[in-house]
């Protein structure tokens, strides 16, 4: 790996005021959680359109309650990786911080992180699909569950494809990014808009992007830095030269 970059990285981070981490599946990879665009097209074995959209659920909500079943388990049998926590790191460091992550994993916050916005929602929340009812939960199911307070059915409460993303946490995450004069993107395809404008919007007044992926994304084209190697492995040596400088 190019320490230069590293380098060049961990001062443009340190030179911030107001910090934006941007993340998506990638940052769990190393956790042993599956990223989304499998090469087969197939997300853990299921089609996308046959379980993470709202017609999807309405034509077979036991098939989609089994698909985010599935995930609980497989999320709640893996821990934070050195990737978050170096995230978990940063936020100690920086008063201005946000991490707004695609992620519904909860491994953010497992590992430390309190200033998170999950714009696509979180895996152990379910929410009514009739009233206002909302719970944590890390059950699995074989039939839907029904809501306590009005007896509809209850669904995951993350963002399908196809749905619009929460108000108030995009909202909270463009106003951020705004006034960000940095923002590290880490492990997104940055494809799944609007998400995909953060660093756009960072970048746009004069912000500094910084990416690290496995591979060129659309953020490349606008990036001061992108470091191309697994998350897990450079961002605990970016975090060890930001503390070494301040
Ligand atoms: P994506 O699967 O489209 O892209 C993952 C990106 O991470 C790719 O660009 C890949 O090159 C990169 N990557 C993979 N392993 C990496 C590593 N070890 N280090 C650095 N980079 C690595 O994911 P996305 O951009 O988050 O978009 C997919 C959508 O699916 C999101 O909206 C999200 O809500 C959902 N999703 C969430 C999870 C999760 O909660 N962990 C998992 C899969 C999908
Ligand atoms: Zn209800």
């Amino acid at each position: 790996m190019d320490d230069e970059l590293i380098k060049r990285a961990a001062d443009i981070i340190a030179n911030s005021k107001k910090l934006l981490v941007f993340t998506g599946a990638g940052i769990s990879a190393e956790s042993g959680i599956p990223t989304f665009r499998g090469q087969d097209g197939l997300w853990e074995n299921y089609r996308v359109e046959d379980v993470a959209t709202p017609e999807a659920f309405l034509r077979n909500p036991r098939l989609v309650w089994k698909f985010y079943s599935e995930r609980r388990r497989k999320a709640l049998s893996v821990k934070p990786n050195a990737a978050h926590y170096a995230v978990a790191r940063l936020e100690k460091l920086f008063d201005d911080f946000l991490v707004v992550t695609q992620n519904v994993d909860d491994l953010h916050r497992k590992a430390g992180n309190k200033k998170l916005i999950e714009i696509h929602g979180n895996l152990f929340r379910e929410k009514c699909t009739a009233c206002a009812f909302i719970r944590n939960s890390e059950s699995s199911y074989e039939e839907p569950p029904l809501c306590p307070d009005c007896g509809a059915m209850l669904r995951p409460d993350v963002v399908w494809f196809g749905e619009p993303l929460p108000e108030k946490e995009i909202n909270e995450a463009f106003d951020f990014a705004e006034e960000a004069d940095t923002v590290i993107v880490i492990g997104t395809s940055a494809i799944v808009f609007p998400a995909a404008q953060l660093p756009f919007i960072v970048y746009n007044h004069g912000g500094k992007v910084i990416e690290v992926n496995l591979e060129p994304t659309p953020v490349t084209d606008i990036a001061n830095v992108s470091i191309f190697e697994k998350c897990g492995i450079v961002l605990p040596k970016i975090l060890d030269e930001i503390e070494a400088i301040l």
